[in-house]
């Protein structure tokens, strides 16, 4: 695993669990909001840091910690996600992973193998903006693939969405909406103008608090819970 970050302790990153969090290296998509641009950019990565060093730390947080979530980057991108996130359920820590859904195939291996505990998958776009939002030569056909996975998966999960004036329009988030319809939870996110990976998105135009409290009334009866966070 390429981890290019860890936070020791997190009381809002797993709801309702205390946790540490991992953060992997590399991205396959290029959001301009996008706040871990140190991880996302192969000129701005650090030394990796060690496993060894994570799950050192890991063995002396037992029963102390509920929980590890795992994000990026784009964690499944690692080859060895697999192997780590094993290693850390044998320490009985509880999973949460963030993804961007790039990878179903992954994240339905995690799922099968029973070692993931709460999925976190941001919905970036109405499939048919997706390429124009990340940046990217992003396969819609696997982001609704994954949405699939992670609404039929009995497992505790999310959908979140970053939301940009600029970028996102109402009839786009209720298509998002469409798209994820009859889901547990979606979150639509603030964008926070600070160490993006595009300087020059900070001038784009924001929503207000109150305009994404109407954008959560105009969408949340697609899914059963919907918050501004
Ligand atoms: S916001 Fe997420 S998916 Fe987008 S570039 Fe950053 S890490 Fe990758």
């Amino acid at each position: 695993m390429l981890i290019g970050g860890f936070q020791r302790f997190s009381l809002i990153e797993y709801p309702g669990k205390i946790c540490a969090i991992v953060f992997t290296q590399s991205c396959n998509f290029r959001c301009p909001y996008c706040q871990n641009p140190e991880l996302v950019d192969p000129e701005r990565f650090s030394n990796a840091i060690p496993e060894e060093d994570i799950f050192a730390f890991l063995e002396t947080r037992q029963g102390k910690l509920d929980a590890v979530a795992i994000t990026g980057g784009e964690p499944t991108l690692q080859p060895d996600l697999i192997d780590f996130i094993s290693k850390l359920k044998s320490m009985n820590y509880l999973i949460l992973l963030e993804t961007n859904g790039s990878k179903p195939e992954i994240i339905s291996e995690l799922i099968e193998l029973k070692i993931v505990d709460y999925l976190a998958m941001d919905v970036k776009a109405p499939l048919a903006k997706y390429r124009e939002i990340t940046r990217s030569n992003v396969d819609t056909a696997k982001i609704n693939d994954s949405i699939a996975v992670i609404t039929h998966s009995g497992l505790d999960y999310e959908f979140r969405t970053t939301v940009l004036k600029s970028q996102l329009g109402k009839a786009d988030i209720l298509e998002i909406g469409k798209l994820i319809r009859g889901s547990r939870r979606y979150v639509l996110q603030k964008f926070v103008p600070a160490n993006v990976l595009d300087t020059k998105i900070i001038d784009a135009l924001y929503y207000t608090d109150n305009d994404l409290e109407c954008l959560r009334d105009a969408v949340k009866g697609y899914v059963a819970e919907c918050v501004v966070r």
